[in-house]
């Protein structure tokens, strides 16, 4: 057992029952206080720990870490020190806040440049994306879209149960929860209409998904094997694509979506490590036909992670809509990164994949409005009375996830959105 995840620790920093940040966690991320620059940070409780004001004091001294390597406005430079690093980095900080260690306990000048409430800082993006890669491995979403939309006889193409399905995405639009986004603007093709339209698009979704950081290259030319793939994923995010499906529908054909989702995807601003996550690990569906040997893989390769989507209309309280989680996945991130390699293709630190649209068996635990309003026949109803097929201006979404085992629950914190009208 990795010995920062024993459930068995606790921490002299006071951990609420519900905190998705026990000491077992120890996420990563980027703070701002005040006008101080950005810090790379971790959080136990509702307390952030500047990583940059522990190295200045020297409490990193046993680990090999250059000078202001966490005064940075990301983490990749952090990250791509290696897993052999960052992983000593985290279990330093566990035995640091470990309830009977002293160090910093008892140092009163120390906790208070260490220490700040959360709700003291900015949480901005943990790294600087370089590329973004978009699957779509939920059979349950791939079916959902596939019934809609073509044939609920042959609702997944040929390829699907081959191929872990994927599009390259847009990196800079990618925004760190709490930013706002403007309802996009774009072309449509109205039914029976003979020619398109252009306007605020009137089917504004949102999509649950989770998404995996890379924090090692591989050269270019050089593949990944799924056995291989946990030394690259440094670690995890709630990610929400948003997603314009009138734009989408006139769009796609032939080369896949664009306008339509590249306006703006929302991360939860922590990244919890892939070691942080290894009590979650379950196995995944039997995957029949038999995928090929490059997309063969061993042990467990997915996660008990639940995942809840809430929508909050503007002047009301805030509603779950969905519940979810990543294990309801048909390919892994194991997968994922192989199949994405397979041909060469390289992958630098803080390059970001998200898992596409996680839709569970049962129609309240479908990932987007799409699906939940089943194309707008089945509307939801909100706690104001008002109802929703898809998202109106001024409503916030708002996801959440964690896992829970053994009495802990490693959580991601929450990526929250407000949807302002066009501009
Ligand atoms: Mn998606």
């Amino acid at each position: 057992m990795i010995a920062a995840n024993n459930p068995k620790l606790t921490s002299w920093i006071a951990v609420p029952a519900d905190s998705d940040f026990p000491i077992q966690n120890l996420p990563f991320g980027i703070i701002k206080k005040g006008d101080n620059t950005p810090k790379a940070a971790s959080i136990i409780g509702d307390q952030v720990i500047n990583l940059d004001a522990l190295h200045q004091l020297g409490y990193f001294s046993s680990i090999t870490l250059p000078e202001g390597i966490f005064n940075h406005h990301t983490l990749n430079g952090f990250i791509a020190l290696g897993k052999s690093t960052t992983n000593a980095v985290r279990e330093r900080l566990s035995e640091i806040f470990q309830k009977d260690n002293a160090e910093l306990r008892d140092n009163a000048e120390g906790k208070s440049s260490v220490l700040t409430p959360v709700g003291e800082v900015d949480l901005l993006m943990p790294v600087h994306v370089g590329d973004y890669t978009d699957f779509y491995s939920s059979e349950q979403h791939a079916t959902n879209v596939g019934t809609m939309f073509r044939d609920p006889d042959n609702a997944l193409l040929p390829n699907w149960k081959h191929i872990p399905v994927g599009y390259h995405g847009r990196a800079s639009s990618i925004v760190v929860s709490g930013t706002d986004l403007r309802r996009p603007k774009g072309q449509t093709m109205e039914p029976e209409a003979s020619k398109p339209s252009f306007g605020p698009t009137k089917r504004l979704d949102f999509e649950l998904e989770m998404a995996f950081v890379t924090g090692k290259v591989n050269e270019l030319g050089n593949s990944i094997t799924p056995d291989e793939a946990d030394e690259y994923i440094f670690g995890f995010t709630l990610f929400n694509d948003w997603s314009a499906r009138d734009i989408q529908k006139w769009e796609y054909v032939p080369l896949g979506p664009f306008l339509a989702k590249n306006f703006g995807s929302s991360i939860s601003p922590w990244i919890v490590t892939m070691e942080a996550l290894e009590p979650f690990k379950v196995a995944g569906p039997v995957q029949e036909p038999e995928v090929l040997p490059y997309l063969k893989y061993t042990g467990k390769s997915h996660f008990d992670i639940n995942l809840e989507v809430f929508i909050q209309p503007e002047g009301s309280t805030e509603t779950c809509v969905a519940r979810s989680n990543f294990r309801h996945m048909y390919w892994n991130v194991r997968q994922q990164l192989a199949h994405h390699t397979v041909n060469g293709c390289n992958i630098n630190v803080g390059d970001m994949y998200a898992s596409g649209t996680i839709s569970g068996p049962t129609p309240d635990a479908y990932g987007s409005m799409l699906e939940l309003a089943w194309k707008g026949t089945k509307p939801l109803m909100m706690p104001d009375g008002t109802e929703r097929k898809f998202i109106h201006d001024g409503d916030e979404v708002t996801m959440r996830g964690y896992g829970e085992k053994d009495g802990v629950r490693i959580g991601f914190g929450e990526v929250r959105t407000k949807i302002l009208p066009a501009k």
